[in-house]
């Protein structure tokens, strides 16, 4: 048993989780599991045990999980059946008696029936990681920072405007590059089990922090507006956006408002022992600034 297993190893986490530990541990002591092995001859060629599996097969999870020594489970993307396929992972786990299972949660408010994004699927799965007899720790990430740009558009700079209906509320955004540094540390080092980390930055952001920030960045002036949202559904059309990124969009923005993304904590800092990188940062690479 000295395997590291990442599940979805060909998203854009998954990628950046296998090349951080690339760093610390040799290519045979990590194995992937993945649904298509032919995204993945690169890692195959480095030395990287693929294996096959999918989170709605439980029984291509059971064999895939056998000899785990830890077992970093990116949780699914899936809109319809989340909890259904974590499920399947757990009990897989438990099954085939991996050693300790690292999962990527998300913060939660509360645990009424308000929470709009994070969901219920973590929540349970938390639950359920925890009545499984397996060794488990919790990676509760904060909101992915790599979606700003895609919330605020490509035309942020020729307007001068942010305008989404987000109110004053924050988050404590974090890069997927430190949330993966964070778990290469995690999985080659001790002292994690049964703990439950906020992997989120010290500081929160409302859309009028960053409007400031991408003022000073670009030097001029650029302002956040938070539109009712039947205006932003109105811009939303006239642009010709899709109704589903539209709902995608409110949903994330109600989340923000409601400050289900504000979690800041210092456990990203000091698993990294270093600043995780920063918003203004970020946003000048981002934008090109
Ligand atoms: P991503 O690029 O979409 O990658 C998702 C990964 O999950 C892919 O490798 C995909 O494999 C795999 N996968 C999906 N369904 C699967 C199944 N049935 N069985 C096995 N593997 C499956 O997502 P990401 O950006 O890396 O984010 C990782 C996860 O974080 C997401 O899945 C989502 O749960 C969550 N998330 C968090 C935030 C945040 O802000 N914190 C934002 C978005 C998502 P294929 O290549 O085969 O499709």
């Amino acid at each position: 048993m000295n395997k590291i297993l990442i599940t979805g190893a060909t998203g854009q986490l998954g990628k950046l989780v296998v090349t951080e530990l690339l760093k610390k541990v040799p290519p045979t002591s990590i194995s992937v599991m993945v649904r298509d092995a032919q995204k993945v001859t690169g890692l195959k060629d480095l030395g990287i045990q693929i294996l096959s599996g999918d989170y709605t097969h439980y029984q291509s999870l059971v064999a895939a999980f056998q000899h785990t020594e830890k077992l970093y489970f990116i949780s699914s993307s899936s809109k319809t059946d989340r909890f259904g396929q974590h499920t399947n992972v757990i009990r897989a786990a438990a099954e085939a008696h991996v050693g300790h299972i690292f999962y990527t949660s998300a913060h939660r408010k509360s645990d009424d029936e308000s929470s709009l994004l994070t969901g219920d699927a973590h929540w349970q799965t938390d639950a359920l990681m925890k009545q499984s007899g397996l060794k488990y720790t919790i990676l509760k990430h904060s909101l992915y920072m790599e979606l700003l740009p895609f919330f605020m558009g490509d035309d942020v700079l020729r307007t001068g405007l942010i305008a989404l209906p987000a109110g004053e509320g924050k988050s404590t955004y974090v890069t997927r590059q430190d949330l993966a540094a964070a778990a290469a540390e995690l999985l080659t080092t001790c002292g994690h089990d049964y703990k439950t980390y906020n992997l989120s930055s010290p500081v929160s952001y409302s859309f009028t922090d960053i409007a400031a920030v991408m003022s000073e960045l670009s030097g001029t002036t650029i302002s956040y507006a938070d539109l009712p949202e039947v205006k932003f559904a109105e811009k939303m059309s006239l642009a010709g956006h899709p109704e589903k990124l539209l709902k995608g969009t409110l949903l994330f923005c109600n989340a923000l408002k409601k400050g289900e993304f504000d979690f800041p904590s210092s456990d990203l800092e000091k698993l990294l022992n270093r600043k995780p990188e920063s918003v203004k940062s970020f946003l000048k690479q981002a934008y090109d600034l």
